[in-house]
Parts: structure tokens; sequence; C-alpha cells
């Protein structure tokens, strides 16, 4: 499934296209097509797994679920879903869920959950992590509620970074490890953007479908965790476990720590 870098990606190569008129609209997605027709394309923009068009009074939508792919200039045997046609050119979206847009996207985007964006607040991920204690981190990494465009590729490499276990729970994290998390869900994003231009991503995977771990040597395992059951590859031996068993205790010895930390413990 692309990321939310690899969104970013096709965002910029399709900038040519802003203020231009589209000619014609194709493909067999059900939206109204020739509502596009004639019509000036605005601007183009990300909200973490999302491709936006904005149109003068509303936008479209599209989110490339887990096989999408997007041509520039360019086409496949296979029908669009949605084709966008100019004067000199046309994007042509391919297995992507389209949807019209009505609302200002400003009512229903929260900026600054996209780890991507400029308007991202690390304070407002803290708040929403707190909030939810009992949750694995390799749950919360996928939410895209809390960190918009984070997919399972950064996820694992993000956790794998940080020496994190993936079954751990957030509200046993120490104030520094949940810093750590939250400055790398965009650190790693962005590393990921300039490794992803460079054609040279998978050459810097350290966890991602890798066997052996490059900090001690031990076999990286590989688990189906979390809600959404995608593959997890990490490292049993450097990568902590916060925890595990009794998650009372565990939010206990978390928040007391986070106390120490952060130097409001009045031990
Ligand atoms: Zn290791």
């Amino acid at each position: 499934m692309p990321e939310g870098p690899s969104l970013v990606i096709a965002q910029e190569e399709m900038m040519p296209f802003k203020g231009k008129k589209v000619l014609a609209a194709t493909g067999n997605s059900k939206i109204e097509k020739d509502r596009l027709i004639n019509l000036k394309l605005v601007d183009i923009k990300t909200w973490g797994k999302h491709l936006l068009f904005l149109f003068d009074g509303f936008s479209v939508r599209t989110h490339f679920l887990m096989f999408g792919k997007y041509m520039v200039n360019e086409r496949k045997d296979t029908v669009p879903r949605l084709s966008l046609q100019f004067s000199k050119g046309e994007i042509n979206l391919y297995t992507c869920a389209v949807k019209l847009i009505e609302e200002p996207l400003d009512e229903i985007y929260d900026w600054k959950a996209d780890v991507l964006s400029d308007a991202w607040d690390p304070k407002a991920a803290r708040k929403k992590l707190r909030a939810q204690p009992d949750m694995l981190v390799t749950d919360a990494l996928l939410d895209q509620n809390i960190f918009s465009g984070v997919g399972n590729i950064i996820k694992n490499e993000v956790l794998y970074r940080i020496q994190v276990h993936p079954k751990s729970r957030v509200g046993a994290l120490p104030a520094r490890k949940l810093t750590a998390l939250i400055d790398q869900a965009r650190i790693y994003s962005f590393d990921f953007l300039q490794w992803k231009k460079e054609f040279t991503l998978r050459k810097h995977w350290l966890a991602h479908t890798k066997k052996t771990c490059s900090r001690d040597g031990n076999k990286i395992v590989k688990e189906y965790l979390g809600k959404t059951q995608r593959r997890t590859f990490f490292c049993p031996h450097c990568q902590v476990l916060y925890g595990e068993g009794d998650i009372v205790a565990a939010r206990k010895q978390g928040a007391n720590r986070r106390k120490k930390e952060e130097g409001m413990s009045d031990e």
C-alpha cells in the first residue's frame, strides 16, 4: 500500500496540471465525472494516504487502497478508475477509491495529524496517545487519526529505530520513548520520501523484510500483529517490550517512569 511519502511524490509529479483546465474526465468510477469538465484544477493536496484534487467548490478524493496506482502522461492496458485529460497531458488513476467531497477540506481533514504536513503538531499526537494507554504501539503508528500517512513499512522501521517492541503498550512507554515515537514518525517519513525519490528506499530498510538485526546479529522476527494483523518485523533482542502482561501495573510503571524523566516526581 502506498504510504504518505509516495502520495507526496505523486502530488509533486502532478503539480504541472495545477491551474489547468480539465478537458475530459473518464474512467469507471461512479462519481459524476461530467462535473469536472471545463473546470480548472485549483490545487492538489495530500492528507496521509489521500490524494486530493481541489476544484472550485468541491474536491475529488482518491485513496490508493492496497494496489492503487497512478500514471502521469502514461497509460496501463486496463480502464482507469479516473482519468483527467488536460491540453498538455493526463493523469490516470487505477484501482483506487474515488469520492467527491462537497465540504471545505479544512472541515474534514485534521492537517495537524499529517506527519508530512507543515501543520503537523507533535503535541496533539502526544495528547491522543496519552488518551489511549492500552493501545499497542504497532496499532498507534498505523492509526491515521494520530499519524496520518504512516503505513506498515514506516511503522516497522520507526519501532526498530527507537528500539521499542511492537507489542509494547503506549501507556507503558517512558517519556523519552514516547517522544522518540512521535518525532521519528515524522523524521522517518521524510527519510522515506527522500530515499524513495532516489530509488534507494529498500536499501535503507533495517527491519522491514529483513532476516538479521544489524545492531546485534540476532534473528529478525516476522509476526502478524495488532488490530490490522499487518506484517511486523522486529528484533526481540534489542527492541524493548514495555507493558506486557498486567496492563494496569505497566501503566503505573510507565507513568512513574515518565514522572521521573519529566522531573515531576515527588519522590
Ligand atoms: Zn537487535
